[in-house]
């Protein structure tokens, strides 16, 4: 077939109307488009010529809706992006979590986890330190910190355990700061964290 053109759109129909020359046939809408669209990948046809299939016997606002969606893909190129566009875009917007305001699940679940924090500080590797985040996963809200599950009295001791540490780290500081000169006993005030 040479010099074909075609005689209406090529999403109007599961038919197309084909002029070869002075002979008009009609070819199978994929068919035509392909043969006359040869940018769009196999996929997009496919979903081409199912909407065709899909408007048939449709009222006529559907066969509308549908019709545009076609022109859309057509125009696009890619029905996969259009259609996942247009189905985000309807999405219904996700249930938030009915028993806790720090719970990140969404939707009916049993489960419920937090978002997880970290010390603003990586270490040397880039690795964050000190994740802490909330969870509830039947035995009552626990806190996750230093790879444990913890009751809340527990991670407070926890906290204090840590906030004694760095009380010891920051002494170790001013030992730095002041050299050789520091006193050997206050290096040992130092280690023994008092
Ligand atoms: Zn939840």
């Amino acid at each position: 077939m040479t010099h074909a053109t075609t005689s209406l759109p090529v999403h109007a129909s599961t038919e197309l109307d084909i002029f070869d020359a002075d002979q008009r046939t009609r070819v199978a809408a994929a068919a035509g488009i392909a043969a006359t669209t040869p940018a769009l990948n196999p996929r997009t046809l496919d979903i081409l010529s199912r909407i065709e299939d899909a408007k048939r016997g449709m009222p006529a606002e559907v066969g509308s809706f549908l019709g545009h969606l076609g022109r859309l893909i057509s125009a696009h190129g890619d029905a996969d992006a259009v259609l996942g566009f247009a189905l985000r875009a309807l999405a219904k917007p996700p249930t938030p979590c009915p028993e806790y305001s720090w719970c990140t699940e969404t939707g009916d679940h049993d489960e419920h986890t937090g978002g997880t924090i970290w010390a603003t500080c990586p270490d040397a590797y880039g690795n964050p330190v000190l994740a802490v985040g909330l969870i509830d996963w039947g035995k009552g809200v626990k806190v996750g910190l230093l790879d444990l599950d913890l009751a809340p009295v527990e991670a407070r001791a926890k906290v204090a355990e840590l906030r004694t540490h760095l009380d010891h780290v920051e002494r170790l500081i001013v030992l730095a700061e002041q050299g050789s000169t520091a006193p050997a006993a206050d290096i040992e005030h130092a280690r023994a964290g008092q």
